[in-house]
């Protein structure tokens, strides 16, 4: 009894330093998340990334460095910088092909021209600079122009082999429907080699994410209400993969009471008009965002047969209502 009493201070101690300690390892590891954005390719870039206090320096650097990525994508590739490896190459008939990530989007996007049929079409260059969105007063194209950029434009002028691109003089190639998502790819990568296990990069509706939010539950996205973007019309949940919208809301003008939105239809020249808004998940970003373009550009019929052949999920939307592939249902909570 004595000893116990004699030794009771020490133990008292002994037992309180450990109860601290226990509480701040606990304290350590308490997840929680973080949110940084940017402006980059013309659009907000947010990277949300689940941390705890003994991992928030390696996470913060993660992140710094993955908004880096974009940063030099958009150098490279922004359609109208001069100094920009894409307004080089378009100069150029005939030309050697020494960057990585300009040899890629090449191929991966000629690729995707051929699996869509040309819906999704890098080569429409010569028909964005037509229409003057974001400028004051805009006026649309003439036919004549439109057609005259038709004659120099499409995919199946180009011929890249090995890395040697062959295309016609005029014929303007732009990443514009793949940039984004071939960015995110790159930055979500960086983030899962840095070993940070949970977290999602959305650059401007191009969405990829990894693991789960900070509550251990999968992440929640929102998609647009393209009549109401201050409102959703679903929520989808995702772990994995990565979801993109393409929308007539997202770059237009308004002339003679006719929306002229981003979104080209190869076909006509034309904005592409059978759609308002088109979503597709897919396993990367590149190719949820290559999809969307090119499904929105085929409308919600062929669109959503499309991504049922590709056994991927989506959902379009155009002025009469919306359709989503048959393994989607069930797996959006319309609100
Ligand atoms: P997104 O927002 O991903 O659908 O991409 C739209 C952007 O892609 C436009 O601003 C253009 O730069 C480019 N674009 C327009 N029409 C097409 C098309 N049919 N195929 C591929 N890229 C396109
Ligand atoms: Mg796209």
């Amino acid at each position: 009894m004595g000893t116990i009493k004699k030794y009771f201070p020490v133990f008292l101690i002994i037992s309180v330093v450990v109860l601290i300690f226990a509480i701040k390892r606990e304290d350590s590891r308490q997840k929680y998340e973080i949110r940084q954005t940017h402006f980059f390719m013309d659009t907000y870039i947010e990277i949300v990334a689940v941390t705890t206090p003994k991992d928030k320096d390696k996470t913060y650097k993660a992140i710094q460095d993955a908004f880096v990525i974009f940063q030099n994508l958009e150098k490279k590739f922004n359609f109208y910088n001069h100094k920009s490896y894409i307004q080089w190459i378009n100069e150029q008939i005939e030309t050697p092909i020494k960057d990585k990530d300009l040899l890629y989007l090449l191929q991966y996007s000629l690729d995707m021209a051929k699996l869509t049929q040309g819906c999704f079409d890098p080569t429409l260059g010569a028909l964005k600079v037509l229409y003057p969105i974001g400028e004051e007063n805009p006026v649309p194209p003439s036919p004549q122009e439109i057609e005259q950029a038709l004659k120099v434009s499409g995919y199946k002028k180009v011929h890249l082999k090995g890395n040697k691109l062959e295309k016609p003089k005029g014929l303007l190639i732009d990443f514009g429907g793949i940039l984004k998502g071939y960015a995110v790819d790159k930055a979500w990568e960086l983030m899962r080699k840095r070993g940070i296990k949970n977290f999602i990069v959305n650059g401007g509706g191009n969405i990829r994410v990894h693991g789960n939010n900070a509550k251990g539950k999968p992440w929640h996205i929102g998609i647009e209400n393209p009549r109401n973007t201050s409102k959703i019309i679903g929520v989808i949940t995702l772990s994995e993969n990565a979801v993109a919208t393409s929308g007539d809301y997202q770059r237009y003008f308004f002339y003679k009471g006719k929306r002229y939105h981003h979104i080209i239809d190869p076909k006509t020249g034309y904005p592409a008009y059978k759609s308002i808004s088109a979503t597709v998940i897919a396993p990367t970003a590149k190719l949820s965002d290559a999809l969307s373009t090119a499904v929105f550009v085929m409308g919600r019929e062929k669109g959503i047969s499309f991504l049922e052949k590709m056994n991927l999920q989506g959902i379009i939307i155009d002025e009469k209502g919306y359709s989503v592939t048959k393994g989607f249902k069930g797996k959006i909570k319309y609100n």
